[in-house]
């Protein structure tokens, strides 16, 4: 590897296009300031995060990442019809696409996500809307530089690009 090849513990600024199947663009950095991450901690999924490892500044390349290490293969029902009512304040201001947290009648933390609304019933889906597709990622290492102690601590990047707190 390169000498200043990405490793666990830099913090690596992306310019990244993400299309599906069919070619459509589902994300991109486009005219926005690269993406941030923490490298080796899990901020990005799993195959990408493999395919950056060893690579440097000025690297462009293309990746296909198959569900087990994107966002997973669907699991579980078919979206669930819920109640609009059932959202209290947030009722007025539901989108397709949204995502929020929900509590289990056992305890269990989960997040879902809105895939289609009709009338007074809100569909949600336990899984992410992109679990189960190939991702087609373009990617270009913008930037890389060493973490702090203090991101390393959280996990996270933090500045331009990461977290603000
Ligand atoms: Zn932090």
């Amino acid at each position: 590897m390169a000498e200043n090849a990405i490793q666990e513990g830099d913090v690596v600024f992306i310019h990244y296009t993400l299309t599906g199947n069919e070619g459509q663009v589902i994300d991109s950095s486009q005219g926005r300031p690269p993406l941030g991450y923490l490298h080796g901690y899990r901020n990005i999924v799993a195959g990408l995060e493999r395919a950056l490892t060893g690579r440097a500044v000025g690297d462009r390349f293309d990746v296909a990442i198959p569900p087990e290490e994107g966002y997973g293969l669907r699991e579980g029902p078919e979206p669930q019809p819920v109640p609009r009512s059932e959202f209290g304040k947030d009722a007025r201001h539901l989108q397709v696409g949204m995502s929020f947290h929900a509590t289990t009648s056992d305890g269990q933390n989960l997040t879902l996500w809105i895939t289609d609304i009709q009338g007074d019933e809100v569909f949600v889906d336990a899984n992410h809307p992109l679990a189960g597709q190939t991702l087609n990622f373009a990617i270009e290492v913008a930037e890389v530089r060493a973490a702090t102690t203090e991101e390393l601590t959280h996990g996270h990047v933090h500045g331009p690009g990461g977290h603000h707190h």
